[in-house]
């Protein structure tokens, strides 16, 4: 009994009824005029009406005593109104009420199991519906719930419209990341959503995403581009426009349910972040500020040591010359020993340049390792590393990759230090020139039978004419924050490899700059 007002009450139906208070009167009454008037029809039949208007709050058990109190009553107005003489129909109505008692409390009885078990599984649905309430509301990272049941149809007709590539479209059609943001709406969100977004109420965030979304529009049309494909979740990186104007980096995972009905309740999770992104940026700041520092400080004691080894030779060749001078202005002049001391001085002029050579070698050797390395790869290898300054520059990289091209012979991580320099630089070029105008492309081609041809191409300044011939010597540089190294040691590399680094202006704005490099074939033969 207990149990089943707890499902009553939890099932929200009112487990009172007064009426039912009506029935053992009413049973009386009908007892007393079957009893005790001598009316020919089947009185006792109205016990059904008693056992109608009891049954909501009895039990089984109750249900069971008051059909068969109800049969005991008709029984027994039967014994006193009739005796031992009752005539055959008497015993036929009498018959007929107990079967019409009998039935009623069957159906009464198997109405009473369904209702339970009714109100058994709404109170399961119910405590599970709390259940997920309370992990929606409680959970520590940000959730939303969204209604993107207008963006299947638009999606639809582009797909009917046989587009395939939504960032290509959206690039062509301005308005169109915008006009979808708008069909997206939320629905609900939760507590830590508003701490996300520095609301207060949950009414200030629900309603059209579109204004929460930042001017970069990529990460919906990734989301968009999922749900083209077919796909059924997404994950990656996003952004998101605070009430207080700040902007959230967050990672984003969304589920799709199946397409129709289901995407007016997709469920978009959040984590914030941009605190860990700032805390990586800053380390990596901290990095390059270090990596110069190290070459400046290399650099510093590379001057010294060569200004040392330099000082010992260059003595040397003066003090040569001017004894050659002093046997050349004799009288008669000393020819022979002039002659020496000129040996002497050519002598000490090598010996200083090849220490020049040496020491400049050291920059980029140390044990040469070369091995064969897939151009391919090397692009693979370094673009990713890259990622942050590619993001940050808003340039688009693009990649032209012969078919037909093999290996090259060269150090692996020169190579990379060499492509990341020339990116770097190709990226900086481009930063004061218009979004839509900055790209980079990245060519791999067979340039012989013995050479491969890197290019690094970009939409810069391009460099001006009288700086051409300066531009890979060390220390030349027209940022005021460069140090003029980056292409001499890229340069010094290739060459160290077999290769060749050259630079042209291209005729339409920016510059190529061409790394032909020995091919890994003509190395093995
Ligand atoms: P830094 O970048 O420290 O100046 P680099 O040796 O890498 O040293 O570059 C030397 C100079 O060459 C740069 O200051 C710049 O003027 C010029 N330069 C390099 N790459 C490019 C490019 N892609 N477009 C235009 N100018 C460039």
């Amino acid at each position: 009994m207990d149990r089943l007002r707890m499902m009553q009450d939890m099932a929200g139906w009112p487990a009172s009824h007064w009426h039912h208070l009506a029935a053992p009167p009413l049973a009386l009454l009908i007892f007393a005029v079957d009893t005790f008037t001598d009316l020919m029809s089947a009185i006792a039949v109205l016990y059904v009406l008693v056992m109608l208007i009891a049954a909501r709050p009895l039990t089984r058990r109750g249900l069971i005593l008051a059909g068969i109190g109800c049969q005991g009553l008709a029984i027994l107005s039967f014994a006193i109104s009739h005796g031992l003489g009752a005539n055959v129909s008497a015993v036929l109505r009498l018959a007929v009420a107990l079967a019409a008692i009998l039935i009623t409390t069957m159906l009464l009885l198997r109405d009473q199991a369904s209702r339970a078990r009714l109100m058994a599984t709404h109170a399961a649905l119910t405590r599970s519906e709390r259940r997920y309430r309370l992990i929606f509301e409680n959970a520590r990272f940000s959730l939303w719930e969204q209604d993107y049941a207008q963006v299947g149809p638009a999606l639809a007709a582009l797909r009917a419209a046989g587009v395939t590539d939504l960032a290509d479209h959206a690039r062509r059609h301005p308005g169109f990341a915008d006009s979808l943001a708008a069909l997206i709406v939320t629905i609900d969100v939760n507590e830590a959503t508003l701490e996300l977004m520095g609301a207060q109420r949950r009414a200030d965030v629900l309603g059209p995403l579109g204004r929460f979304l930042p001017p970069d529009r990529g990460a919906l049309v990734q989301v968009l581009q999922a749900l083209l494909d077919g796909r059924d979740h997404f994950e990656g990186r996003g952004a998101i426009l605070g009430l207080d104007g700040r902007v959230r980096t967050v990672l984003l995972g969304i589920t799709f349910p199946e397409e129709g009905d289901g995407l007016s309740r997709v469920i978009t999770s959040l984590v914030d972040i941009t605190a860990r992104e700032e805390t990586q940026e800053a380390l990596l700041a901290a990095r390059a500020e270090l990596a110069r520092a190290a070459r400046v400080a290399t650099v510093g004691a590379l001057s010294a040591s060569i200004a040392h080894e330099l000082n010992q030779p260059l003595g040397a060749l003066v003090m040569n010359a001017q004894t050659c001078l002093r046997w050349l202005r004799r009288d008669p002049p000393d020819i022979a020993s002039a002659s020496a001391a000129a040996e002497r001085t050519v002598r000490d002029g090598m010996r200083a340049s090849e220490l020049v050579r040496k020491t400049r070698g050291m920059l980029v050797k140390g044990e040469r390792q070369d091995e064969t390395i897939d151009p391919r790869q090397l692009l693979e290898e370094v673009l990713p590393l890259l990622d942050r300054e590619i993001g940050a520059s808003g340039a688009r990289v693009a990649t032209r990759i012969a078919p037909d091209v093999g290996g090259i012979r060269a150090s692996r991580i020169e190579m990379q230090q060499v492509l990341i320099n020339l990116i770097g630089n190709g990226l900086q070029a481009m930063a004061q020139r218009p979004a839509a105008l900055r790209e980079l492309t990245l060519a791999i081609e067979a340039a012989d039978a013995d050479h491969v041809l890197i290019s690094v191409a970009d939409r810069g300044t391009g460099i001006r004419e009288e700086d051409l011939p300066k531009l890979f010597d060390p220390f030349f540089t027209t940022k005021a924050d460069g140090m003029g190294l980056g292409l001499a040691i890229c340069r010094a590399a290739i060459e160290a490899a077999g290769g060749s680094l050259s630079v042209r202006n291209r005729a339409d704005g920016g510059a190529v700059f061409d790394c032909l490099l020995p091919a890994a074939a003509r190395q093995a033969a």
